[in-house]
């Protein structure tokens, strides 16, 4: 037969080609070498990026040797910390704060700043770090030399990645960033640890969405030092600065906060760049108001010692149900309980004096 006819059939088998290795057979495998904790705090205080980044994966890892390093690490480098403004960014998913941040980030980073963004997402434990983790966010500020994204530990309890976050504050302010930004989702669990770590506390809202302030609790409008409405653009204009005053008039409610501070609302829109100064302006205007008051330095102290406490619960809790005698005699009297047996109130007594005395019992 002969060769065209063959081609031209619908039945004809191309000969294909061979399928490609999936791993590029060139590449070198690099081996990482493992730094020691004076190489790792050198490098941080040089401000480079990568190791910056290794060093916070030594304190987001569970493995003792990691969490040991990544002490010696935060040691080290604590006096170099504390010289950032630390500003929490909240909002609902869709209020536009991957947006907003991007938009403000560039403006700090065209004025000279050098700006961190940390995320704490309690969702990311399913998502494995949803806030940050997909890559289409942020895409300008990714790039950028002068900021620094890193996403949220994709594991653990609110509190442990709360706290493994405000460690890596630490670290990114020894690395020369003047201004971090801790993104989460508004959905009530995670601002109030995010509020325990940072200076200033930024809502967004969306104008027109007003059924029941957007799912936002009222806690969490009582912790802001600031409400922006976002996308603020187009037709939608009216709309934000109808918000504005309906935010105001809100706010208006709430009892002054220990900051004396009284928050405002402000409209902007990430996709024209307007307001984003003006919001900036006022997060520094807050920063002097509260340094000359004394409630700046006041409230840093406070977190630190919260910090402690936090710290203290959260690694009793972990020597106690990491203990195999108490997991067993969890067990035990676990069934007595469901078989009611046995009043949960005693049993969980009972576990707890066996945890401090296990030979008594
Ligand atoms: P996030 O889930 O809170 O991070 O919100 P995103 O930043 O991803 O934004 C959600 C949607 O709102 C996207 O479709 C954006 O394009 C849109 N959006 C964000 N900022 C603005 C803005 O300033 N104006 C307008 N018109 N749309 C915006």
């Amino acid at each position: 037969m002969d060769k065209d006819k063959i081609y031209k059939s619908a039945l004809s088998v191309s000969e294909g080609v061979g399928q490609p290795p999936s791993v590029n057979p060139n590449l070198r495998k690099v081996k990482r070498i493992n730094l020691s904790s004076k190489e790792f705090v050198k490098g941080i205080l040089d401000g480079d990026r990568v190791i910056l980044s290794r060093a916070i994966t030594l304190i987001e890892s569970n493995l003792p040797e990691h969490t040991l390093q990544a002490q010696q690490i935060i040691e080290k480098c604590l006096p170099y910390t504390g010289k950032s403004i630390r500003i929490g960014i909240t909002g609902v998913p869709g209020v536009g704060k991957s947006s907003f941040i991007e938009s403000v980030g560039n403006y700090l980073t065209e004025h000279g700043h050098k700006l961190c963004v940390l995320a704490i997402d309690p969702s990311s434990e399913k998502s494995k770090g949803s806030i940050l983790g997909d890559k289409t966010r942020m895409e300008t500020l990714a790039v950028n030399p002068d900021a620094f994204i890193r996403p949220s530990p994709a594991a653990g309890s609110l509190g442990g990645v709360a706290r493994k976050t405000r460690e890596s504050i630490l670290l990114c302010e020894a690395a020369g960033f003047d201004v971090i930004f801790v993104e989460t989702v508004g959905v009530g669990q995670s601002e109030l640890a995010v509020h325990s770590m940072v200076d200033f506390f930024l809502l967004l809202m969306l104008a027109g969405a007003g059924d029941e302030l957007q799912g936002i609790k009222r806690g969490i409008m009582e912790m802001a030092d600031l409400i922006a409405i976002t996308k603020s653009d187009g037709e939608n204009i009216s709309k934000a600065n109808q918000a504005c005053g309906e935010f105001r008039s809100a706010l208006h409610l709430f009892p002054l906060s220990e900051s004396k501070w009284i928050p405002k609302v402000l409209a902007c829109s990430a996709r024209n760049k307007t307001g984003i100064q003006e919001i900036w302006d006022n997060i520094i205007e807050y920063r002097n108001y509260t340094a000359a008051n004394g409630f700046y330095i006041q409230n840093r102290r406070q977190q630190a010692r919260y910090w402690m406490i936090e710290t203290i619960n959260e690694q009793l809790k972990a020597n106690f149900y990491n203990n195999e005698l108490v997991q067993e005699k969890i067990r035990e009297l676990e069934n007595k309980v469901l078989n009611d047996k046995l009043n949960p109130f005693i049993a969980a007594q009972k576990i707890i004096e066996f945890y401090y005395k296990p030979g008594k019992q």
